[in-house]
């Protein structure tokens, strides 16, 4: 539908509105605090409940998963992919533990799943690359600490 906009007297003279603007602009450039930050430098302090880049925990250097299958089972996406080995001392561990990151949605229902405390969301935000990424159990295991 067509909206028509009635153009004022006063607004017919475009000085005026010119005016305003750069009023505006002033105003704003001179009293506003920044908004933006000199990224890479600076950096935003995001919120605890940030989901970002997965990792695997280690507990003395092994991985806390036991491979029960919980993450993948509950995965919306469906970008989990564990293949389970035997250990000798204990329980089961992941022999490939895989997580296609393009189809992830970061929902953060692996960790919320995981009864071993083992997959983690870390606060890191920078997962631009230039080729499809499927993390691998080598990449997972980096630790990449707290939010
Ligand atoms: S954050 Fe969600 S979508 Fe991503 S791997 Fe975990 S459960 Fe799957
Ligand atoms: S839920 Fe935890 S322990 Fe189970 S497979 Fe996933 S990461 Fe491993």
């Amino acid at each position: 539908m067509l909206i028509k906009r009635e153009t004022g007297f006063l607004q017919r003279f475009y000085l005026l509105e010119v005016m305003k603007g750069l009023f505006i602009t002033t105003k704003n450039w001179l009293f506003s605090k920044n908004i933006t930050i000199q990224y890479p430098e600076q950096r935003r302090k995001y919120s605890p409940l940030f989901r970002g880049q997965h990792y695997i925990k280690t507990t003395n250097g092994v991985e806390n998963c036991t491979a029960c299958m919980l993450c993948p089972t509950v995965c919306p996406a469906d970008c989990i992919h564990i293949e389970a080995g035997e250990r000798a001392d204990k329980e089961k561990f992941p022999v490939r533990f895989e997580i296609d990151i393009l189809r992830c949605c970061f929902c953060g229902y692996c960790e919320e799943a995981c009864p071993k405390d083992a997959i983690k969301l870390s606060g890191i935000y920078e997962m631009a690359d230039y080729e499809r990424r499927v993390y691998d159990k080598n990449f997972l295991l980096i630790q990449r600490g707290s939010k």
